[in-house]
């Protein structure tokens, strides 16, 4: 439509020159008057506001100028090409261009046809009533280029027109009404007095210097306290806070239509945007933008981008401004960084200390400060807080045997079961290798606790499997519960532990805590201390017990039984300690200790004549120490004494544990010499086969079917057929407990080839035994005799398969 109307009303423009029979205006005039109309479309101070601005132009002076020097048929022409250089000389789309020629053109031929109504003047010929119909013809002129353009901007944006024009209507009037003016003005001073023109240029130069310096002073000014309140603003330490910030503060300060903050970290950028970037569809909306780098000393941050719609490019000292913004907020955004990283490392740190690397499970520490808060949380409510510890048995010999892998991998496998057989609300810790802490806090009762303990316990039960190997892992567990149990945290913690080593000792699977075996538990705790010390104090003794031949009625050997002369508490039984040195970690000095004792012993009584066999008793967690043979074998060197003259006896437990590391130790431990002997036999799990695949050389029925054998014919049937099928694999059989003599008689009727017992004789001192030795009464309490060489074994041994 623009461009119709800019070709219709020039081709009007140049008919009209032709029709009319006005004279050629002088050249001068053409020229001034197209200087004029050029001066007129220049913009002299842009002022933006968001995507529109608004400029400070001549234009109505200018037209007053042009309508004065020549002809209206010229004046029209003149004017489109005069806002069409005017535009191309500063880069405008071609659009924008010729609607502004149109727009240009068709108020300038508006404002002439209000001029005509007075009829054709010269300058010379000027009558006052002119200067008003020229005024007025400027008025028109202003009143359609504002309502045009606003009609225009409001189309483009989608705004409704009152809304355009009344935002800028202050601004166009206050322009509108200099320009006219100075229009009239001009009109006056050349009718009236031409040589007072000559002054005008320069005074209109200087009041536009004034006025420019004065703009550009007070935006300057504006501009400082503006970036001092956004360095306030964006001095925050949370990195979207200061992106926030930094675009309301960018769009504010360069009046802009939008702002972009890209932002890139590690490799990722995120944009943040305030303000409609126009779309490309909108074509009065020609894109401008500027854009700063957000720089660190490490390197780019992102960018800023400034989107000034078609208002035209920042200044130079705007660019200064956009590069000082800039660099105000990368610093910030530094800043936010580091905090955030300082942030984020404090709160690993804190769940690290929190929790457990492992399993991710709660740590110790925080087990404890969460029971803390339960107990006064269940202090207002009279609710009860129970606490669990459960320790896995056999643990050490998964780890050992597997690796620490497999170890790793099984307690997080049971970290998970243990998290999810767990009541909502309860918080489980790893307390240590293989100990565990599950707080249940606000329950109803102690049934509740012991419900999730069974729970706890049966998740815990469910075979593992493990690089195709099916692995069954069983724990202890002690409860505690508040306020019954314990009324503070520590107290509770100590008495899930002994409830926990009462359910171990007891081969129970989980217990509550009883104050009335408390006493002995507080002891145990307190030998474990003094245990170490023990053995460095050499207060382990070694009691010896004989073994007398059934056949022959001779002894043929002791048994070594270990006893710890306390230094407060007594004589005490190994009942009372020797579990405490395997759980401490003490077991092998402990082991050592005993066989060294025992073998410098049997090495003596060789010595005196008497070439007997001493046992030693073994605890279960020796035969994992694959160093055992070695210590065994450097024992019997030391000592001179032969290996076949030692029985190491081991429980069937341990054998049962079919675990490589065992059967190695046992395989390294033949070789020496030595002899084995399964100690208790029948009390555990294991079969006669595995006897033989084990090649063990002898088998110690337990007492309790050897005491028993006379009054019961189970027992009895046990005892006779151990005896039968031991024999048939070629072992040798140790009767155990024997306290009669119509039990030894009945032993010997059997064919037991071994017997011990209080009625044969007592453990005994080392002292009391060489006494004996040397007097002839081996027994200790009465005579049997001359001692005799250990019967030869009354079969073929299986051989192992190695
Ligand atoms: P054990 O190896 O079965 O030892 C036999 C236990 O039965 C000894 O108890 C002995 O005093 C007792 N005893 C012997 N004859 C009779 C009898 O006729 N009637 C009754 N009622 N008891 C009899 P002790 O010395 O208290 O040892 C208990 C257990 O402690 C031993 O059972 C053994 O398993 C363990 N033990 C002893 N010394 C050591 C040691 O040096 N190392 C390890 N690891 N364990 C040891
Ligand atoms: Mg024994
Ligand atoms: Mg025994």
């Amino acid at each position: 439509v623009a461009g119709v109307a800019v070709v219709a009303v020039t081709l009007v423009s140049v008919a009209v020159v032709h029709a009319s029979s006005v004279t050629s205006p002088r050249t001068s005039h053409l020229v001034i008057a197209l200087l004029a109309l050029l001066l007129a479309d220049s913009a002299l101070v842009d002022i933006r506001t968001g995507a529109e601005a608004e400029s400070v132009t001549f234009a109505e002076a200018m037209l007053a100028v042009a309508l004065l020097l020549l002809p209206w048929s010229y004046v029209l022409p003149l004017a489109g090409l005069a806002v069409i250089v005017a535009h191309v000389l500063r880069g405008r789309s071609w659009l924008k261009t010729v609607f502004n020629a149109s727009s240009f053109v068709i108020g300038s031929a508006l404002a002439a046809l209000v001029m005509q109504t007075s009829g054709p003047t010269t300058v010379s010929t000027i009558s006052p009533s002119d200067v008003a119909s020229i005024a007025a013809a400027l008025v028109v002129f202003w009143a359609w280029n504002g309502a045009a353009t606003a009609t225009v901007v409001a189309l483009a944006a989608g705004r409704r027109i009152r809304d355009v024009y009344a935002a800028g209507v202050v601004f166009r009037t206050s322009v509108g009404a200099a320009n006219i003016a100075a229009g009239v003005a001009i009109v006056v001073m050349a009718r009236w007095a031409p040589p007072a023109l000559a002054v005008l240029p320069p005074i209109l130069a200087l009041l536009y210097a004034v006025y420019r310096g004065y703009l550009g002073a007070s935006r300057d000014v504006n501009y400082w306290r503006q970036l001092e309140t956004a360095t306030k603003d964006l001095n925050q330490l949370d990195e979207e806070a200061v992106a926030q910030a930094a675009l309301r503060h960018a769009k504010a300060l360069f009046q802009a239509a939008w702002v972009e903050l890209v932002l890139t970290d590690a490799g990722r950028s995120v944009t943040h945007r305030l303000g409609e970037q126009p779309s490309a569809g909108e074509p009065m909306m020609a894109e401008t933008c500027a854009m700063a780098h957000l720089t660190s000393p490490d390197g780019v941050l992102g960018a800023l981008r400034v989107g000034l719609g078609d208002t035209g490019k920042l200044s130079k000292r705007e660019i200064q401004v956009l590069t000082t913004y800039a660099g105000t907020v990368s610093t910030t955004l530094v800043n936010a960084r580091l905090h955030s990283a300082v942030q984020r490392q404090a709160a690993r740190a804190a769940h690290e200390a929190a929790h457990d690397a492992l399993t991710g499970l709660s740590s110790r520490g925080l087990l404890l400060t969460k029971t803390a808060a339960a107990l006064d949380d269940a202090q207002l409510s009279g609710t009860t807080v129970a606490l669990l510890l459960l320790d896995l048995d056999h643990f050490k010999e998964i780890n050992d045997t597997l690796g620490h892998a497999a170890g790793d991998e099984l307690l997080r496998n049971l970290a998970n079961r243990l998290r999810n057989a767990v009541p909502a609300g309860a918080t489980i810790a790893r307390l240590g290798g293989d100990e565990f802490g599950v707080l249940l806090p606000g329950l109803s009762g102690g049934i509740a606790a012991s419900i999730a303990a069974e729970n706890l316990l049966s998740a815990l039960t469910d075979p593992v499997t493990f690089e195709g190997m099916r692995l069954s892992i069983e724990g202890s567990m002690g409860v505690a519960c508040y306020p019954e149990d314990g009324g503070s945290v520590e107290e509770l913690l100590q008495r899930a532990d002994i409830a926990m080593y009462q359910a171990k000792d007891e081969r129970g699977h989980w217990r509550r805590y009883d104050p009335n075996r408390d006493a002995s538990n507080l002891d145990r705790l307190a030998l474990v201390a003094e245990l170490h010390a023990a053995i460095e104090r050499d207060e382990l003794v070694t009691y010896f017990q004989p073994q007398i031949d059934l056949l022959t009625d001779t002894v043929v050997g002791y048994e070594a039984l270990v006893r710890w002369q306390h230094p407060t508490r007594g004589l005490l039984a190994p009942s009372e300690f020797v579990a405490v040195a395997e759980q401490s970690g003490l077991v092998r000095q402990f082991a050592m200790r005993v066989l060294d004792r025992a073998v410098a012993e049997c090495a003596q009584w060789h010595r005196t004549g008497s070439p007997l066999s001493v046992a030693v008793n073994l605890s279960a967690r020796n035969l994992l120490d694959r160093q055992l043979p070695d210590d065994v074998h450097r024992v019997l060197a030391r000592h001179g004494l032969p290996a076949e003259n030692l029985v190491l006896e081991i429980t069937e437990t341990t054998m049962m544990s079919e675990l490589d590391v065992v059967e190695d130790v046992l395989a390294s431990l033949r070789r020496l010499g030595v002899e084995l002997s399964v100690d208790d036999f029948g009390t555990g799990y294991s079969s006669l086969a595995l006897l033989q695949r084990i090649s063990v050389n002898e088998v110690k029925i337990d007492r309790s079917f050897v005491s028993g054998m006379l009054g019961s014919a189970g027992d009895f049937a046990i005892v006779r057929a151990t005896i039968e099928l031991a024999h048939g694999l070629g072992l040798r059989v140790v009767a155990e407990g024997v306290e009669s003599g119509p039990l030894r008689d009945r032993l010997a009727d059997l064919g037991c080839d071994l017997a011990q017992g209080f009625h044969l004789g007592m453990p005994a001192p080392a002292a009391t035994v060489r006494t004996a030795l040397a007097t002839g009464d081996p027994v200790g309490n009465r005579s049997r005799g001359v001692p005799q060489p250990r019967r030869a074994r009354l079969a073929v041994l299986p051989q192992v398969a190695e």
